[in-house]
């Protein structure tokens, strides 16, 4: 499960949690499940597997986000995560919910978001298993993999970033619910969308697992890892990124595939990045770069937050003229936008309603626990 929710969606996703429908065949068999990745071109030699390593302390928050204006900052600065084009590629995998406890101050609020659990397991000790199965298979292709707790260094830096969870639920949906899926961060760049697009293909053809028919949901796509505009702890913007939701733990044929065939749950990330980065050009910097993302302010006061993109929805807050506002998204006359009260808020706001700035994007609150 992706714990980003801000407050205000909790209900929402808890309703949407009990409307499920179940979904699909069985799975197939799969005949590729055992074919080990092929190499990437890139890296330059060394194929032996160096040991999970703990992430390292990675340089000061790199910062800013780019203005969602119609002429970028040219200056954005790129997280190129492997300067030296010989070296291998560098692979961030995080196992979600792992070392919850060393949350930093500013999650300090995630430390108690375990996620799914299943027959005396937590969440992260499978999402361990299948993030190792990953990172074996990875190193055996020759890439760097940094295995990630749920802490991500502040403006964490590599070739790519993978976030590994599996999903559950309780009462009658866990016989119904089930099935995989993969999301991008608000404001992807184009090498988030290309990564999501690999992995969405390698999944299901390694795991013969369905795809989850609700899809990826906003608590996918405002994953706190992801959330440079909320937390100092978090991927660099330019960082391509990913968060895939492998399979429910709670429902018996997904959990058969996770549980007792975890190598074919890593081979469908793992070729996945792989299919990635045999197309990926690091050198490319317009790949990299975050869009839709934006800095503003409500256009005048008294301005109504609506749960959806409907003035007939649920006024959330109603904000004051100076209430900074970072928008994540944008749809037909609306903008959906997060602004900081006395926790994070999600909600859309009419285009008319918002003055956006030429003001870069940062976390609201001082950087805490480095
Ligand atoms: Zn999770």
């Amino acid at each position: 499960m992706a714990p980003n929710a801000p407050r205000s969606l909790l209900p929402l996703v808890a309703l949407l949690f009990t409307l499920l429908a179940g979904c699909g065949a069985p799975p197939p068999a799969d005949p590729i499940a055992a074919a080990p990745p092929s190499p990437v071109s890139r890296p330059a030699a060394t194929a032996t597997a160096s040991p999970p390593q703990r992430p390292s302390p990675t340089p000061a928050p790199s910062a800013t986000l780019a203005p969602a204006t119609a002429t970028p900052a040219p200056t954005l600065a790129l997280a190129t995560a492997t300067p030296d084009p010989d070296a291998p590629p560098r692979v961030g995998l995080q196992v979600g919910h792992w070392k919850i406890e060393e949350h930093p101050e500013e999650q300090i609020r995630l430390r108690k978001f375990s996620g799914a659990y299943y027959g005396g397991y937590d969440e992260w000790e499978l999402n361990i298993l299948i993030a190792e199965e990953v990172q074996r298979l990875l190193e055996a292709a020759g890439v760097t993999v940094e295995l990630l707790p749920a802490t991500v260094p502040v403006g964490y830096q590599a070739d790519l970033f993978v976030s590994i969870h599996v999903d559950g639920v309780t009462g009658d949906q866990a016989a119904t619910r089930r099935g995989w899926k993969v999301a991008t961060p608000f404001g992807a760049s184009r090498a988030s969308e290309a990564l999501a697009a690999a992995i969405a293909t390698s999944y299901p053809a390694a795991t013969g697992l369905p795809a989850d028919p609700q899809g990826p949901s906003y608590d996918m796509r405002a994953y706190y890892a992801f959330a440079a505009y909320r937390y100092w702890h978090s991927v660099a913007p330019t960082t391509p990124a990913v968060i895939v939701e492998c399979g429910f733990m709670t429902h018996p044929a997904d959990r058969e595939v996770l549980f007792e065939q975890t190598e074919r749950v890593g081979t469908g990330i793992a070729e996945g990045i792989l299919a990635y980065l045999q197309e990926y050009h690091p050198a490319d910097p317009d790949m990299r770069e975050p869009r839709g993302l934006a800095m503003g302010r409500p256009a005048a006061a008294d301005v109504p937050l609506y749960a959806r993109a409907d003035v007939s929805s649920a006024v959330q807050l109603t904000l004051d003229r100076d209430q900074p506002l970072v928008q994540v998204a944008r749809a037909d006359g609306w903008r959906l936008v997060f602004t900081h009260g006395d926790g994070w808020e999600l909600g859309w706001l009419r285009e008319s309603d918002v003055e956006i700035l030429d003001e870069a994007i940062a976390p609201p609150h001082p950087c805490c626990g480095e």
